[in-house]
């Protein structure tokens, strides 16, 4: 019989709450186990019986993938190759400004990406250096793919909350990019021009009087991308802010475009 979380706390485990598996609650670590297949054998106090019959019943059930909690990232990478796989790649080469190769009999694009260039095909992304991209990486690409619109810059750069639709995200900018960017480099000004200059990125200050710092990025051919810079200075603290060309909703969707900015954002603080 399936093990629910309730039924692997009130049968199962000793419901002392005493920390040993890591977790504070025997009912967290029970959640753990159902939804995101932790090991029971985690909780040292559970005899050894009684474990070897409950690791049946759960393997079961994860095999019937029940009350599994969803692989979002995969079925969203899946969703992506999908629909880029159903477009012809010198299409989309041309459509997202990659340049289309055949190697060895198989079609790929290059595609420039900030300070690297990554190889594409139907079936898998790697950068120049041959690292295979991390799984959301990959759906972020296959999203540029499948939906790039044609549409070149235009110049004229917007701030997020500019854009339709991200109200529910303004909050996510500022505490996983913003506030990290103004973390790191407050009165670091030497560090910020070095992690831009490593991370592809072009001075672009004179432009913005009004800011200590800008540098625009490349993230893909079409997608231009402007940090702006305030340092800390008489009692304000540092700023920092992205700008995005109005016609990046024809390349990326909301989602694609925070992955863009916590992206740079690592690029630059790591
Ligand atoms: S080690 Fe076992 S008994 Fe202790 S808190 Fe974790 S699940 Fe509960």
């Amino acid at each position: 019989m399936a093990l629910s979380v309730v039924d692997l706390y009130a049968k199962i485990l000793p419901k002392t709450n005493c920390k040993d598996c890591g977790f504070l609650t025997c009912i967290a670590f029970a959640g753990m186990v159902v939804s995101e297949k932790h090991p029971l054998k985690n909780c040292p106090h559970i005899d050894p019986d009684i474990l070897s019959d409950a690791e049946q019943e759960l393997e079961q059930q994860y095999k019937e993938g029940k009350w599994l909690k969803k692989d979002m990232a995969k079925e969203a990478l899946e969703w992506a190759k999908k629909k880029a796989a159903s477009m012809k790649l010198s299409d989309i080469a041309s459509r997202i400004g990659g340049e289309l190769t055949t190697v060895e009999g198989i079609e790929q694009i290059t595609l420039p990406y900030f300070n690297k260039k990554l190889l594409i095909t139907k079936d898998w992304i790697t950068d120049n250096n041959g690292n295979e991209l991390t799984r959301n990486e990959q759906t972020f690409v296959y999203i540029h793919m499948a939906q790039g619109g044609v549409s070149d810059p235009s110049g004229n750069m917007k701030s997020f909350k500019e854009f339709p639709n991200t109200v529910s995200k303004i909050v996510s900018m500022k505490d996983l990019v913003e506030k990290p960017l103004q973390k790191t480099f407050a009165e670091k000004m030497d560090k910020l021009t070095l992690a831009c200059e490593t991370s592809g990125g072009k001075d672009v200050t004179s432009q913005y009087e009004s800011c200590d710092m800008a540098s625009l990025f490349t993230a893909f051919p079409k997608i231009p991308v402007t940090l702006l810079f305030w340092d800390a200075d008489d009692g304000f603290e540092a700023e920092a802010k992205l700008l995005f060309d109005e016609t990046i909703i024809q390349h990326l969707d909301i989602e694609s475009i925070m992955f863009l900015s916590e992206h740079l954002c690592y690029l630059l603080t790591r």
